[in-house]
């Protein structure tokens, strides 16, 4: 309707919504588990730029990943430019690191006392006390270590490559899920378009616009409801 009567509406498109990955087998076996004080980024390979960067809560999912710092990294997907043909090109990588509080060194000495731990056992159930148990058969898989070798058989370079997994595991992202399924649209009509003190639209007199129809969107948070109830108590007004 706002189009009809001469507005510009710019592109709609989903944000604070999940991600899909190309990894999806991956994906099918870590689905349902939920990770807490993870480091997440979002990078550009192609440019090797850093485009979001966050710490906290996320979730594995049969397509990907959600959990709100990954809704939050969404919303700074959307407005990438040329977002769409990176997501073809596999060239938007999300970095996660699951032991953020420790540095490469701390890792490494607090493996090599796990390690010490289960010196006999092998490798696949030498794990349990670093990570979730359904974390462990991929990060065991993406090490490279063989699960049946003896744990007083690792070499110092198969310990780094375990490390280097934990601090870095890379999900190539697909793009966003639909937008039936974001908690916000971003997007939408033109606010150069409309009195900002009023909310009456500049080209069309007595028409006014409230919340999430207009082109503004934030992070979750209470943003969006307070962005649709100061507009809408300001167009009543
Ligand atoms: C799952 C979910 C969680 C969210 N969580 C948060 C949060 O934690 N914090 C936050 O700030 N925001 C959150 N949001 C976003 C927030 O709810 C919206 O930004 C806000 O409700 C937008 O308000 P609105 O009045 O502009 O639009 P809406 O609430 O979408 O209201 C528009 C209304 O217009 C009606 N309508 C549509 N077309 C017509 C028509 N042709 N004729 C008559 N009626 C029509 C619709 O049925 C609807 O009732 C969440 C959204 C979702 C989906």
């Amino acid at each position: 309707m706002a189009k009809a009567l001469g507005h510009t509406i710019t592109d709609i498109k989903p944000s604070l919504v999940p991600l899909e990955c190309y990894e999806k087998e991956e994906c099918k076996k870590l689905q349902g588990l939920s990770l807490k004080n993870v480091k997440v980024k979002l990078v550009d390979k192609e440019k090797n730029k850093v485009i979001y960067e966050d710490f906290g809560e996320m979730l594995l999912t049969h397509f990907g990943v959600s959990g709100p710092i990954i809704l939050s990294s969404s919303a700074h997907l959307v407005r990438y430019p040329k977002i769409e043909e990176k997501y073809q090109k596999k060239e938007i990588l999300l970095k996660i690191d699951f032991k953020p509080a420790l540095t490469v060194e701390k890792l490494d000495e607090r493996i090599r006392r796990d390690f010490e731990g289960y010196k006999n056992k092998e490798f696949k159930n030498s794990l349990d006390k670093l990570l979730p148990q359904k974390l462990i058969p991929i990060i065991i898989q993406r090490s490279g270590i063989p699960a049946q070798k003896k744990v007083n058989e690792i070499t110092k370079e198969e310990r780094k490559k375990l490390e280097e997994v934990l601090k870095n595991f890379e999900m190539t992202i697909k793009g966003t899920r639909p937008i039936e399924e974001a908690i916000i649209t971003s997007g939408g009509i033109n606010i150069k378009e409309i009195n900002p003190k009023t909310m009456e639209s500049k080209l069309v007199k007595n028409l006014y616009f409230a919340g999430e129809i207009i082109d503004v969107d934030s992070y979750t948070g209470g943003f969006n409801l307070q962005i649709a109830y100061a507009t809408g108590y300001t167009a009543g007004m």
